[in-house]
Order: C-alpha cells, then structure tokens, then sequence
C-alpha cells in the first residue's frame, strides 16, 4: 500500500481543512474566550451519510489480514507524527490544555502510540481442543460500523482509543465527538484520512441529538462510549432496541490510600499529577486521598508545596502545565463543591479563592483538608484542579470508604511495602488499582471500571477481542 503524508504547516491549516466554508458553531478558547475556530454542525442526513459510506467500505477493510490494517494503521501514525505541532497547537486552544507537561504534545503522541501498539498485537484463532472427539477454535469477525462517542477532557486520545481497535478489528467507524471539543477530533481524522483508506473513518460533529441517533441507528454495531455515568445510562437504553454491543467509559472517583509508612516528600509529585493531571479533567485521576493520621500532616504540607510550584495559565505560554477548566458548566461544578466544602469548615490549604474577574475558566489549584468524607467534594465527582484529603487512622474502615460509592474506575494505594500494598489493592473495587502512583495507562493493560463506571475493557489483546465478533468453528 502506498500512502501520502500531508503535512501542514499550521494549526490554522487543519483548521481551514476541517471548518464549514461558511457559517459553523464558535469554538471559543477556554483560557482567554478568543474565537478558535468555527465548528461544522452536521445533521442527521450526515450521520445517515457516513454510516452509509462507512457501511460500504468495511467489507473490503474487514477482508484484509490483521498485518494489512496494521500496517494501514501504521501510517496513519505517522500522518498525526507528521503534523504533530499543528495538532497539538489546535487542541491547546480549543480544550484548553497547556502544549507541556502531560497535556497537548503528550496527547498527540499518546494517539500515534495507540495506534501503532494497537497494531502490533497478535490475535490468533484460539483452539479450544483438538482431539479425538473434533477440534474446535475461537475466531473473532468484524462487528460492521461502530460508533464511537467521546468526551472533551482528553478528545483526540479517547477517540483514537475507540478508533485503534476498532480499525484493527476490521471495522471501520463513524465517531461523534463532545460537542466543547469538535475541531480537535476532527483535525485528527482529517490527519489519519491522509493516510487510512477512503470511507473507514467519519466524524459527525453534530449536536447530543445526533449522538442518539448513532446509537439507535441498525447499521451501527457497537457503540465505544466515554462520557458520564448519566449518558451512558441513557446509551444503554437507547440501544436496547437494535441490542448493540456497547463497551462503556464512564465516570469515577478513585480513591487513593496513603498508609503509615510513606516518605510524604518521596511521594509527593507523583501523588500531585495523579490528581491534577489536565488539571484534574481526567477519568482515572485520584479524586479523594486518604492518608493515615500518622503521616497527614507531612503529605499536606509535601502536596502545598509542589502545588505552588506548578505553573498554571495559558496553554500556549510554553511554562505552565495546568490549564483552565474546559467549559463553564465544568468550571462551575468545581466551583460549587469547593464553596460547600468551605462551607462546611473544611481547610482549605492552597487555592480555592478563583478570581473572577480575570479572563477564561481558570480555577487554582486546590487542596482541602480536614474534610468529612460525606463532603460533595468527596462522594461526588469533581472532575476539576480540586483534591479533598480526608485523614483517616482504621485501615479497614477507609478501605470500606473507598468503596462505598457506586463507582470504580481506578484506585491507588501508597506504602513503602509493596507487599503490604497489594495486599490492600486486592481489596478496593475498582479496574485499576495502581501502586505508589495513579491514572497512569499503557496500551497493553487492559482498563476499564468496576460497577457503574462502565463494562468492557480497552486496551491490549482484551481490547481488541471486545471490537470483535466471536465466532466458534467447530469440526
Ligand atoms: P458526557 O457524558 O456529557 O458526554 C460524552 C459524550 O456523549 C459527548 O460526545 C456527548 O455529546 C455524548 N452524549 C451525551 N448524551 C448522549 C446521548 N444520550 N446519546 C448519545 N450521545 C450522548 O461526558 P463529558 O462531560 O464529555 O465527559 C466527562 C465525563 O466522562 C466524566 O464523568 C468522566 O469521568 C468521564 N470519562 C470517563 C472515561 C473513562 O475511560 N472511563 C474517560 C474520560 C472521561
């Protein structure tokens, strides 16, 4: 297969290739309200027109071997490498994240990775036995067209996380991304499209109402959701009709455990950019630390001062490395549970003093101490630069906390002992637990969330079988 890489110049370029000639929805900057561009409003008779094109292409994509696609998906990584700077720069302005640290530039590397990780993996036919009774073996089919819809928080890597294996599987998708984050989504399949052969790839960049139809239309197969735990509750109504495969992303609030005998300093960064990672927007961020009475006062004072040190501020300026919140709605859920906590008489130790009168949806960076663990900013989730840190000194009983809520998407647990550690991991209900740090992921590990933060797993070979049909041969 010969493939062309484009490479564009600018952010402005990917945004003349992706924008309506005329008219479109404002996107406006988060960090300084400046208009980034003006994002198409596609229709349902668009939606119809993608599934019908996407529909038409997949027999052929599906007939060739995995090392064809991998190889197609290959390219396409190296399109998005290609163009890296320029889509980095549009992501940046339209979600808000800063070029540096964990954010833009990261995530842009994190789409060609997926890609090409996704690609490597091998999925042989497995067989169940082979005797002398018959042999029989598992196989996996394509679905036909999947639906991918996505957040705003991390939009580009999200969607590349229900594209890769999709792709790879013999699919090809239709993807409607958040409407706070549609030029970034669309930039980056414009990117891939240079690369991937015609019709495998659409983005719908239309309103909710559009989203729902994806998700009741019969030629859709499955649809990989990444949202709320409210929308995908209404997607797995809305889908019952047409009985889709569905794989869901949903919210959490992990808890992270600190025991006794952590060094506070030691711990202290990696504990900071577990929670305050794309400033707090992030699935799998720690939302509620727990820490043991005995080193509570040491792991405040360690987390004040790496917070004051981390610049925040506009994601274009090459220094800082936390962002504004996306939106206003976000802004303002962060705003109120930082105001009940306050309420409440909660310490608030750095941050929660916004100024309201300067320019985008800037909130500090926040820590809360001595704080109830029936506090909204606990049990709900924040989603924001905001980390509630409740003191605790019964092991079993935070434990018991950590899992009270009806959600579980990650969790961590922080000790010197990693025996002991694992020991405590084994007991918190959730998909991920990780040990002396948190949210981190690899395209090899397998996520996905524990009770209401959703069903199915992403990522590695588990991944992929779940953008597969199973098929068992039998003779
Ligand atoms: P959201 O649920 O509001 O929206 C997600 C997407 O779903 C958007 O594209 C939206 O337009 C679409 N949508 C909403 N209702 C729909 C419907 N009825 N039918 C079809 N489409 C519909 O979520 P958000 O505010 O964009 O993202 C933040 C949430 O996502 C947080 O709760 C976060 O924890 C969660 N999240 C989870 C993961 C994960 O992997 N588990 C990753 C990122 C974000």
């Amino acid at each position: 297969m010969t493939v062309e890489t484009a490479t564009f110049a600018t952010a402005a370029d990917l945004l003349d290739a992706v924008q309506p000639a005329t008219g479109g929805r404002e996107m406006l900057d988060p960090a300084t309200g400046a208009v980034v561009g003006r994002a198409p409003e596609h229709t349902a008779a668009d939606l119809e027109a993608a599934i019908a094109a996407a529909r038409a292409a997949q027999p052929a994509w599906g007939a060739l071997t995995h090392a064809e696609r991998g190889a197609a998906m290959n390219s396409a990584a190296d399109a998005i490498e290609a163009n890296a700077e320029a889509l980095a720069e549009l992501l940046s302005r339209e979600q808000g994240k800063p070029l540096n640290g964990p954010n833009a530039r990261f995530e842009v590397g994190a789409c060609s990775a997926w890609l090409r990780a996704t690609a490597s993996f091998e999925l042989e036919p497995e067989v169940l036995f082979d005797d002398e009774g018959g042999r029989a073996e598992l196989h996996y089919r394509p679905l036909g067209v999947v639906g991918a819809i996505g957040p705003w928080n991390w939009p580009m890597m999200i969607a590349v996380w229900q594209i890769a294996p999709s792709l790879r599987m013999g699919n090809t998708v239709v993807v409607k991304p958040s409407g706070n984050t549609p030029l970034s989504v669309l930039a980056l399949a414009h990117v891939m499209n240079t690369a991937l052969p015609a019709d495998l790839l659409h983005v719908v960049a239309g309103r909710r109402d559009v989203g729902a139809l994806l998700v009741e239309h019969p030629d859709i197969a499955k649809i990989m959701f990444t949202g709320s735990t409210g929308a995908g509750q209404k997607i797995i109504k809305d889908s019952a009709d047409t009985v889709k495969r569905l794989t869901m992303e949903l919210g959490g609030n992990d808890a992270g455990i600190v025991l006794p005998d952590v060094d506070a300093q030691a711990i202290a960064q990696d504990l900071f950019w577990g929670a305050f990672i794309n400033t707090g927007q992030t699935c799998a961020a720690l939302k509620r630390l727990y820490v043991h009475e005995d080193v509570y006062d040491d792991v405040c004072a360690a987390l004040v001062e790496v917070a004051r040190n981390v610049p925040m501020g506009v994601g274009l300026d090459e220094n800082n490395v936390l962002g504004p919140l996306q939106n206003k709605s976000q802004y303002d859920i962060v705003a109120n549970l930082v105001q009940a906590a306050k309420d409440s008489g909660a310490r608030v130790l750095i941050g929660g003093d916004p100024d309201e009168s300067a320019p985008g949806y800037f909130y500090p960076t926040t820590l809360v101490a001595d704080i109830d663990n029936d506090n909204p900013l606990v049990a709900e989730e924040q989603f924001g630069p905001a980390l509630p840190i409740i003191k605790y000194s019964n092991l079993d009983a935070v434990i018991e906390q950590a899992n009270a809520l009806d959600v579980g998407l990650g969790g961590s647990v922080w000790s010197a002992d990693r025996d002991r550690a694992i020991e405590v991991a084994s007991r918190i209900q959730s998909g991920t637990v990780w040990i002396n740090k948190h949210g981190a992921v690899d395209p090899r590990m397998p996520f996905g969330g524990m009770k209401q933060s959703g069903f199915g797993l992403e990522f590695g070979v588990e991944g992929l079988k779940h953008l597969g049909a199973p098929q068992v041969i039998n003779y």
